[in-house]
């Protein structure tokens, strides 16, 4: 996807980016590229590609909520910043965490960070389930983007999100993990309100976002240790 078409496209979204927003997404992408050289990020080695398969792709979260109307967000297993640094660019007043195990893609996220200015930024280096012993209930939005299985992803997700507040899981075409999903959904304290599908232009991909809404507390005993939830998934 060419520029001009992302322009038009996000466009289409119901997004009018600023030429400040273009300006760092352009950077954003030139850093990555280059840092990817040597570091591992990312198998998308084009520029096209990125503005496709993570730019755009990451601004779709926008079908199943308006990020300007909260405050706080975390993206677990962010990678190289997908969706969640996207977000931050387009959507600077939400106070965004990045979290991921790998602390290569911290790093290169921290100095992102930095070269782009942005502020509200918070970084955790480590594992979902360990951020979420002094996290649980923390976030308006938690939201996630190609890390695991619907119901494992929603064991550790939802434990974060604030009571109110959503859960937005970026899914592949595979809408039937995410309605297998259900009984985890509500074992956890959440409700399914929607799933939102469409393909990606261009290529054609199949897309699928969950839309679910944190009704209850979720009981002490979720996330299990890490094991355990893939072991014996919810069900
Ligand atoms: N969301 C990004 C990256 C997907 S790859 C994107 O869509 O491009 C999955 C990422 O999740 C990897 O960077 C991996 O390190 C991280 N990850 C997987 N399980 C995790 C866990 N339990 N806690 C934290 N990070 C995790």
């Amino acid at each position: 996807m060419n520029k001009e078409k992302f322009i038009k496209k996000v466009g289409d979204l119901g997004i009018n980016l600023t030429d400040i927003q273009l300006k760092q997404l352009d950077e954003y992408c030139r850093f990555l590229l280059e840092y990817n050289l040597h570091t591992n990020l990312t198998a998308i080695k084009e520029e096209e590609q990125v503005y496709l398969k993570h730019f755009y792709d990451s601004l779709t979260f926008i079908k199943a909520i308006d990020p300007s109307k909260y405050e706080t967000l975390v993206d677990i297993g962010t990678g190289a910043g997908f969706p969640g640094m996207v977000l931050k660019i387009v959507f600077p007043n939400i106070e965004v965490t990045l979290l991921d195990s790998n602390n290569k893609k911290i790093n290169f996220l921290k100095e992102l960070t930095m070269k782009l200015g942005l502020t509200k930024v918070n970084f955790f280096h480590g594992r979902a389930e360990d951020f979420c012993i002094k996290n649980r209930e923390k976030f308006d939005i938690v939201t996630a983007r190609a890390v695991s299985n619907m119901t494992v992803l929603t064991e550790l997700c939802l434990p974060f999100v604030k009571v109110n507040g959503y859960f937005i899981a970026m899914k592949g075409s595979n809408v039937d993990e995410i309605t297998e999903s259900k009984l985890a959904i509500t074992k956890l304290g959440g409700k399914l309100e929607e799933i939102i599908n469409f393909t990606l232009p261009q290529e054609e991909s199949k897309r699928n976002i969950a839309k679910i809404k944190k009704e209850k507390i979720t009981p002490e005993c979720y996330p299990r240790r890490y094991d355990k939830i893939v072991k014996s998934p919810l069900k």
